[in-house]
């Protein structure tokens, strides 16, 4: 476990500093998305280790722990397991791995679990959905409103991008929230566990850039109705956006925040192959 130096270091607010060091919370998110036991896990920012430390002392085959601060990195690869090699550190930034390559040659899907840096966590957990096809399930802990905006369902407050593009891919729900006061050093607001279970491959949507697309434009303009907001997007391919919807069976005048998941593919189906 972690050098007792380490846990006391200042924070670094720049790389989203918020540490765990109660261990159920920490067994709580290391289990989020189900038994680690016998698998390889990806943990990006694993900081003092604490969640580390539950990764391994649950199971896990191997930990692959991602750190862009030095002061960690080391630490970690003093630890027996790193000698064993349970552990491996790759000092450098998460957002720029080559997140496939690194998992070449495992036999079993590939877990993600993290307590993500606030300031890049959507962009990592977008990178990891783009990344081809990720067969392994992921438990993230991230700002609240984050996790509720990859969890959410139509209707709801925080339904938007992030929610369609992570079910393109993904059955997904909240694992669990904790308020600031369970991090050192606390965070301005409340944390929460995203959990997403893949779908079977022959049930995720494989064109996500133009889904992103399809939804960027949908929802750039979430209070206008679809007919006015996909319009400059359907002129890009001389379509008509009132055309396009309702050869979908969906009536123009409905707005984004209402379109179910198969919507937004057919949608996205229709002007791909146009
Ligand atoms: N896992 C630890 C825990 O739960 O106590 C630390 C979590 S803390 C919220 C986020 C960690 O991510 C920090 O250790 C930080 O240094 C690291 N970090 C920040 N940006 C990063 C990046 N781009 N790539 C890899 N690690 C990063």
């Amino acid at each position: 476990m972690s050098d007792p130096h380490i846990l006391n270091a200042r924070a670094n607010k720049s790389l989203g500093q918020h540490f765990l060091f109660d261990p159920d919370i920490l067994n709580r998110t290391a289990l989020s998305a189900g038994p680690v036991e016998g698998r390889t896990v990806i943990e990006v920012g694993p900081g003092p280790g604490g969640l580390t430390a539950a990764l391994l002392r649950n199971g896990a085959k191997k930990v692959i722990a991602v750190e862009m601060d030095a002061r960690f990195a080391e630490n970690l690869r003093s630890w027996k397991e790193y000698k064993e090699g349970r552990l491996s550190v790759i000092e450098g930034d998460g957002l720029s791995l080559d997140y496939p390559k690194l998992v070449e040659g495992e036999d079993k899907p590939v877990k993600i679990i993290a307590n993500l840096p606030y300031n890049v966590g959507t962009p990592m957990l977008i990178n990891w959905i783009k990344s081809g096809s990720w067969r392994g399930e992921m438990g993230l802990m991230f700002q609240h409103e984050v996790a509720a905006r990859v969890c959410a369902q139509p209707g709801e407050k925080h339904y938007g991008r992030l929610a369609v593009l992570s079910q393109a891919v993904a059955n997904t729900h909240i694992a669990f929230t904790l308020p600031p006061g369970a991090f050192k050093p606390p965070p301005k607001v409340d944390s929460s566990v995203a959990v997403l279970m893949p779908l079977p491959e022959d049930k995720k949507y494989t064109h996500l850039s133009t889904l992103e697309q399809v939804t960027g434009a949908a929802f750039g303009q979430r209070r206008k109705m679809l007919r006015a907001s996909l319009k400059s997007l359907a002129k890009t391919k001389n379509m008509d956006a009132s055309e396009w919807l309702e050869s979908c069976d969906i009536d123009p005048t409905r707005r984004a925040e209402t379109l179910e998941q198969f919507e937004f593919r057919a949608l996205t189906e229709a002007f791909r192959v146009k």
